[in-house]
């Protein structure tokens, strides 16, 4: 199929920036979408942006001040929405782009939300559990205002976990005098979380692809797969490619990369993880190669869920894959889509991909504000079908507009949060 918009409106290259990246996706499909200019400056400013300190004293005595950020990006569809990663590399402009893929990525899947995003700028690494409860409990206290069920409700991301939510529902809870478990997802159970929130994501990347893969043809039998980054989205999507009869062929984490041809078998590849302190490092079950040969394996599909950024204008045209199934948030960078379209491959674009997380903690903050808990069948067959409905979606999109899948993404989305602000209308 030729797709309009590569000539069109060609991406634009300069794009380290993350926001940027985002952006040059919304400016392909606000000009497809004839976007009104006044609602297109509005959707491509978030609504609020938040910075704060958090002064600490670390478990020697002396006094640490770290950074946190929450940025709303817009909440005209529902409370805002959206995942708090601890990094010592994250920034302000990255917290920015997504916020905004959340408000995408919502709206995709159609759920009443908006989006936002938040981070503290810390190691968790280097840190112990009692200076990251302090971290968080402060952090959550200096954004009480912006937290709230109706208003803002965090979520997991990359570094923070369970634990790291009940201290947020807590510490909330504790300021308003009631607990308020609707304030946060991701909770442990016991703490009002959903079953199936963990699994969620990983589950939701396996319901969207192995859907492309049967519109595609391909058996899941004779289906090789990648997978980049073997945390909470990489390892459980591996463990429900393999369940499905896939073979999954090349995994990898921050120790590095592993392949063979036979199939890892991932039970044995978690376990090992667990008992080495959460990497792979010297893991045996596979041979041990670099980065840039894992994303460059011979496979069907390629599905990265660790890092922004890993594919590129340059090694785009390298990948040999048939799907590319983005488990992460921003993989893959702007001038890369052109290069993916080229050579043909399917793209499962981040905000369906991995909107499973965000459903389950929809079904969560649902369940917690009616006070009534489903079974995780229930669960995942509710997850099923909207993430089945939300592929349907955008695949018409892309038909219709003859884009490539990620625009068809991006044109669902803004269209539903433009339609809601008009119906709205301009307050002021
Ligand atoms: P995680 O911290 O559990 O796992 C991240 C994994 O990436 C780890 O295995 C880590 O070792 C690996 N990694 C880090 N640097 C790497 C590198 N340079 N090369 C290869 N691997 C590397 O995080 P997660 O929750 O699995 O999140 C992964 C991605 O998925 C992020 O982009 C996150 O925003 C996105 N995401 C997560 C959820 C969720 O529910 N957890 C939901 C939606 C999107």
């Amino acid at each position: 199929m030729e797709f309009r918009y590569l000539e069109k409106a060609p991406i634009k290259t300069t794009d380290q920036d993350p926001f940027e990246s985002m952006m040059a996706r919304f400016d392909v499909a606000a000009d497809l979408l004839k976007l009104d200019p006044g609602i297109y400056q509005y959707l491509k400013t978030p609504q609020k942006q938040i910075i704060v300190a958090i002064p600490i004293q670390m478990d020697d005595g002396t006094i640490e001040v770290f950074e946190g950020y929450r940025v709303i990006h817009n909440d005209v569809r529902g409370p805002s929405k959206g995942g708090i990663r601890y990094s010592p590399h994250v920034s302000l402009a990255e917290v920015k782009a997504l916020a905004a893929w959340m408000t995408w990525k919502c709206a995709v899947v159609n759920l009443p939300f908006g989006g936002a995003k938040g981070a503290v700028r810390c190691d968790p690494k280097m840190l112990t559990k009692v200076e990251l409860e302090k971290i968080t409990r402060r952090y959550t206290a200096n954004l009480l205002e912006v937290f709230g069920p109706e208003r803002d409700v965090p979520a997991p991301d990359m570094n923070t976990n369970e634990q790291v939510m009940g201290w947020i529902m807590d510490t909330y809870s504790m300021h308003m005098r009631h607990t308020t478990t609707a304030v946060v997802t991701g909770k442990p159970t016991i703490l009002g979380g959903s079953l199936g929130r963990v699994e969620a994501t990983g589950k939701g990347v396996v319901i969207v692809t192995s859907s492309t893969m049967k519109k595609m043809g391909l058996n899941p039998k004779d289906t090789r797969i990648v997978i980049q980054g073997f945390g909470n989205v990489g390892s459980i999507a591996a463990k429900e490619f393999e369940a499905m009869g896939c073979k999954v062929i090349g995994i990898s984490d921050v120790s590095g990369a592993y392949y063979n041809a036979k199939g890892f078998d991932i039970r044995q590849a978690i376990d090992y993880r667990d008992a080495h302190g959460g990497v792979l490092e010297a893991f045996s079950g596979g041979d041990k190669i670099s980065n840039t040969e894992l994303l460059e394996l011979d496979c069907d599909v390629l599905a990265p869920c660790a890092l922004e950024d890993q594919i590129t204008a340059k090694n785009a045209g390298k990948i040999k894959a048939k799907i590319l199934a983005e488990g992460a948030n921003g993989p893959t960078m702007a001038n890369a889509d052109p290069v993916l379209a080229e050579h043909g491959i399917t793209v499962i674009p981040d905000i369906l991909c991995n909107a499973g997380g965000v459903t389950v903690s929809y079904f969560e903050w649902v369940q917690n504000r009616m006070g009534y808990y489903w079974t995780k069948t229930e669960v995942f067959d509710r997850l099923e079908h909207i993430l089945s409905e939300a592929l349907k979606a955008v695949n018409t999109k892309a038909e219709q507009y003859k884009v490539p899948e990620r625009i068809g993404a991006y044109i669902l989305a803004i269209d539903r949060v433009a339609q809601t602000l008009k119906l709205r209308g301009i307050y002021g």
